[in-house]
C-alpha cells in the first residue's frame, strides 16, 4: 500500500531509521502538455498541468527502508 502524498500539516518519517528529510519516491504522473513543434518537427513541452499523481514506492535514502515511511503532524509553525 503505497503512502499518501504529505499535505500542508504532514510530512513524510522514517519508521526504521527516524529520517525526514531525504527520500527517493517514484510516481506515476498523468499530465495534459502542450506541446510546441519548431519547423523542423523538434517538439518542446510548453505548459504541462498534472491531471493525477500517484506514489508508486517511496525509499529512505538514510536506510534504504523500502515502504518504511509514514505520514506524521509537522511541528506547528
Ligand atoms: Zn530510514
Amino acid at each position: 500500500m503505497p503512502i499518501a502524498l504529505p499535505r500542508d500539516d504532514t510530512r513524510w518519517r522514517c519508521t526504521a531509521c527516524g529520517n525526514l528529510t531525504r527520500f527517493d519516491v517514484v510516481r506515476s504522473v498523468r499530465t495534459r502538455d502542450f506541446v510546441h513543434a519548431d519547423l523542423s518537427g523538434a517538439q518542446q513541452v510548453e505548459e504541462s498541468e498534472v491531471l493525477a499523481e500517484t506514489v508508486e514506492q517511496v525509499t529512505c535514502r538514510w536506510c534504504n527502508g523500502v515502504n518504511t515511511v509514514e505520514l506524521v503532524a509537522r511541528p506547528s509553525a
